[in-house]
């Protein structure tokens, strides 16, 4: 028996029910791919349903407000994905006529679509055997293999994973390897005793499997140092949407970039960025956020000031909840949220 043929047996047994499974709509398999990139399925759940109860169809993404889409969105990070997602429904919808180009190379124009998710929806939703390569596919097939080079990026095993995959059912040949790699092939304690290709496994002959796959040295996160202000006006928050770039098109406080350890100091910069008549009411809790390459070192202060600068807006403390604020600063919003009766005091 094949490779593939045991992978697909025991898929057809223990497929994990996942509310995207057996779906061949594009419009859901690539909704389902973005979310479960670098995102546990079990979290994907949720807001998979709650994006597609507001937004059915490509047509409706399209017609949607960014805001919206991003405050769906709100808590699964990466907000690159869902920006990416939004302009994507709306080239699919003007220019091709609301249809999905129906190739991984076609669907790999599209913003936000890469090879890995290119190939996933291609093989899922059109059946073209690609291998849908991600670190989970690559893991499993570098123990498989005994693969001895380095992996850079998991397409580096892209002409043996064509070898393997299954061209009859390519989606669900892909969709296995998802759940083996989520399941039993796990980073750290793979369950080769109860692994439907142990017997293809030649890291498991070698008893080795820890042993891959084999990862470049990790680089070091760069380190940020921020102060976060829950300004107010008049008993109101200032907050604004981030520009374009990291969390772009989310709101967030008031953020001055650096490490204040003299309040007088603090006071100063604020002003020269067009803050008046600024107090610092009290430090708040220092909070951490740790993102792919980056790591925010975030200190915060309560604290008022007497204008409204270019690029703010006010807001009353309970109406944080309506707008998409990234989980880094989940720690000040929850605060914010928290203040008494609108900061009286
Ligand atoms: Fe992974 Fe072990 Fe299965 Fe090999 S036998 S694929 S190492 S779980």
């Amino acid at each position: 028996m094949s490779f593939s043929t045991d992978l697909l047996r025991w898929y057809d047994r223990c497929a994990r029910a996942l509310p995207w499974r057996g779906e061949r709509d594009p419009y859901r398999v690539w909704l389902s791919e973005i979310m479960l990139q670098q995102t546990q399925a079990e979290t994907v759940k949720g807001y998979y349903a709650r994006f597609l109860a507001a937004f059915p169809d490509v047509a409706a993404l399209a017609r949607a407000d960014e805001q919206s889409v991003l405050k769906l969105w709100e808590g699964l990070g990466y907000y690159s994905r869902a920006r990416n997602l939004h302009t994507a429904a709306m080239i699919v919808a003007a220019d091709m006529g609301g249809a999905f180009p129906t190739t991984a190379e076609g669907l790999r124009r599209l913003p936000g679509i890469g090879p890995y998710a290119a190939n996933a929806i291609a093989s899922i939703a059109y059946g073209e055997p690609v291998p849908a390569l991600d670190g989970n596919q690559a893991r499993v097939l570098s123990r498989v293999l005994a693969w001895e080079d380095v992996i850079r990026t998991p397409f580096d095993l892209l002409s043996p994973a064509l070898e393997l995959m299954d061209r009859d059912r390519p989606g669900d040949y892909n969709q296995a390897l998802m759940d083996l790699g989520a399941g039993i092939c796990t980073p750290r304690a793979p369950g080769c005793g109860s692994c439907p290709v142990a017997g293809h496994c030649r890291a498991f002959g070698d008893d080795a499997a820890q042993d891959y796959p084999h990862k470049p040295a990790p680089a070091i996160k760069k380190q940020q140092d921020w102060t976060i202000l829950l300004m107010l006006v008049d008993g109101r928050l200032l907050v604004r949407r981030r520009p374009k770039g990291l969390l772009g098109g989310l709101y967030e406080f008031v953020a001055v970039d650096g490490r204040f350890d003299n309040p007088a100091s603090l006071a100063d910069a604020l002003k020269g960025r067009g803050f008046e008549d600024v107090r610092l009411i009290r430090p708040l809790p220092a909070s951490k956020h740790v993102f792919t390459h980056l790591v925010w070192q975030m200190r915060g202060w309560l604290a008022q000031c007497g204008n409204v600068p270019e690029e703010y807006t006010v807001v009353d403390p309970p109406h944080l909840k309506a707008l998409p604020f990234p989980s880094a600063l989940r720690a000040y919003r929850k605060i914010a949220e928290d203040l008494d009766e609108a900061c009286k005091f």
